[in-house]
């Protein structure tokens, strides 16, 4: 790639991807240009009380599911006296410490919407991409060339609305959890929410608090994890550990799913709350969430099969005969992944296979000028994930480290493919699906910032037990490589002072 002075980088997005994004790009002197299609930053985690097409955020309730250690950037750990599972007004508050820390509103654009990507005239020699802008305040387009874009978009936009038979007859209010905001004008009513992932287990729970009824069908069933792990510490915390992962990867026999399914049972037997689900407790997205067995107990919200067919004032589950009488219907059946900006000659997107290379870089571009950002479905924090798919776009952009070629990077995505298909449910969203561990370290090793940790054990006996038995937080990701933090060691030691800190509200003699 050929460029006279700065290379000049467009994010599309400021969200926390684009947020992070923006700071790996300020880290190696790129000049950087984030385009945000919305007045604010922070993307779904800005709760907003109108449902906007294309627009998604959180419930006005929404706490986050993944603890704040484990949601840190790698060289930002949230105040101490955030709450262990943030609401969405302290996430926000947390991305505003981040960007203010690191200069990073100077470089966003509010209002702007990228509506056209594509390879500029010059691309086979050069890389580079022309990115087609509306100005959504001035209603005005106008078209700018970058040395490289990171898409970051999000992929919580379009909603997937499965096609149940008789749903067009039903005379209800139907809607799907992307418009849902608050559990308003679902008091009294009978609702039946579709899904078992963490939207609709939040939607259930939320709404029971006012309706009548809520049913909560489940084709499938999950298990249903605690935020809280025994002594009441945040579940990621006591189980994100290199030592548990290492032992999970090397268990032919599954004993470590078996001993989670035990602790997990033990709070409540999935099988008789007519949650078990056939497949292992590491074979799907969890889903996080400790007041559904209360409601399903106190008979708020009631669990039921798939949906055979609804009616005009009902549904029929199956293993049924019975019409169930409802008011409204909340989908909570994923989302689509679309990026409509950009041509299927660059990105193409079947029944939510991406077909990206890590589930980054498009395999068959002749150049690594453009990545999708946090374009997976981590089993765990999404927001560390972003930061180094980032920081790997910024090393390949300075021609640091280099991608494999397009055949081998081909086989790469085909052998992956296969290996989710093989090692998760069947579902849409399960495409994306990662470990958060073994795929942070296969990002950062791509650029030197995998920990080395036969080096520590004889350098730093003390920090490699750390990395080892403690929590793995993203600080672990800047002990090495470019951009390391010094304050990365001591972030790893203090981890259980940040989770304690909070709690510390009363004091007893
Ligand atoms: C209900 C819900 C709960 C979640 N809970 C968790 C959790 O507990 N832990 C976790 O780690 N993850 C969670 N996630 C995943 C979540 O997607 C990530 O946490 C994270 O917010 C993704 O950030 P993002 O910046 O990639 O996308 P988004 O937050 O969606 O931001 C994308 C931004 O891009 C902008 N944009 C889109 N298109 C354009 C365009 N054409 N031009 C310009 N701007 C554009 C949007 O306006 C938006 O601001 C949750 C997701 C949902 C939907």
């Amino acid at each position: 790639m050929e460029t006279k002075g700065n290379k000049r980088i467009c994010v599309i997005g400021a969200g926390s991807s684009g947020l992070t994004a923006i700071k790996a790009c300020k880290e190696d002197n790129f000049d950087v240009v984030c385009y945000e299609k919305s007045d604010t930053f922070g993307g779904i985690w800005w709760y907003h009380s109108e449902d906007i097409s294309g627009r998604p955020s959180v419930m006005r309730s929404t706490v986050i599911n993944t603890s704040k250690e484990m949601c840190a950037f790698s060289d930002f750990p949230p105040p101490s006296k955030f709450a262990n599972f943030m609401h969405n007004t302290s996430m926000i508050e947390y991305f505003r410490l981040y960007a203010e820390k690191f200069d990073l509103f100077q470089h966003v654009l509010y209002n702007h919407e990228v509506t056209e990507v594509n390879m500029a005239d010059d691309y086979e020699s050069t890389g580079r991409w022309t990115v087609t802008v509306k100005n959504t305040s001035k209603n005005e387009s106008f078209t700018e060339t970058f040395d490289g874009v990171l898409v970051c978009s999000g992929h919580h936009i379009y909603p997937n609305i499965p096609n149940f038979k008789g749903l067009d007859d039903f005379k209800g209010t139907t809607m799907h959890t992307h418009s849902l905001k608050s559990s308003d004008g679902f008091e009294g009513k009978r609702v039946l929410v579709i899904g078992i992932g963490n939207s609709a287990v939040d939607a259930a729970v939320e709404i029971s608090k006012v309706s009548k009824q809520v049913y909560l069908s489940t084709r499938k069933g999950s298990w249903i994890f605690s935020r809280l792990a025994p002594h009441g510490a945040p579940y990621d915390v006591a189980f994100q550990k290199r030592f548990f992962e290492a032992l999970r990867s090397i268990d032919y026999f599954d004993f470590s799913e078996k001993i989670m399914e035990y602790f997990l049972n033990f709070k409540f037997d999935h099988e008789k709350y007519g949650l078990k689900p056939k497949h292992g407790v590491f074979d799907a997205h969890v889903t996080v969430n400790d007041a559904l067995p209360n409601c399903v107990v106190s008979g708020t919200v009631i669990v039921k099969q798939n949906v055979k067919n609804f009616t005009k004032g009902g549904v029929i589950f199956e293993e049924e005969d019975e019409v169930t009488n409802i008011d409204a219907v909340v989908m909570a059946t994923g989302y689509e992944i679309k990026f409509p900006f950009l041509s299927e000659k660059i990105l193409k997107v079947s029944e939510n296979n991406i077909g990206l290379y890590k589930f980054v870089f498009p395999p068959h571009l002749k150049y690594p000028s453009l990545a999708f950002i946090a374009l997976v479905q981590p089993l765990g924090a999404m927001f560390p994930i972003a930061e180094a798919q980032s920081r790997w776009f910024t090393q390949l952009m300075k021609e640091n480290v280099q991608l494999p070629s397009t055949p081998e990077m081909e086989k790469e995505v085909e052998e992956r493919r296969k290996a989710n298909a093989a090692m998760f449910v069947d579902s849409l969203r399960h495409t994306v699906e990662v470990f958060w561990i073994p795929y942070m370290d296969e990002i950062c090793s791509e650029f030197g910032a995998k920990p080395n940790l036969w080096k520590l054990a004889f350098t730093d006996p003390v920090l490699f037990l750390s990395c080892l038995f403690g929590p793995c937080t993203a600080y672990q990701f800047r002990l090495q490589g470019p951009h390391t933090w010094d304050g990365a060691r001591e972030s790893i030691f203090s981890v259980w002072d940040r989770v304690d800190e909070p709690f510390k509200t009363c004091k007893r003699d």
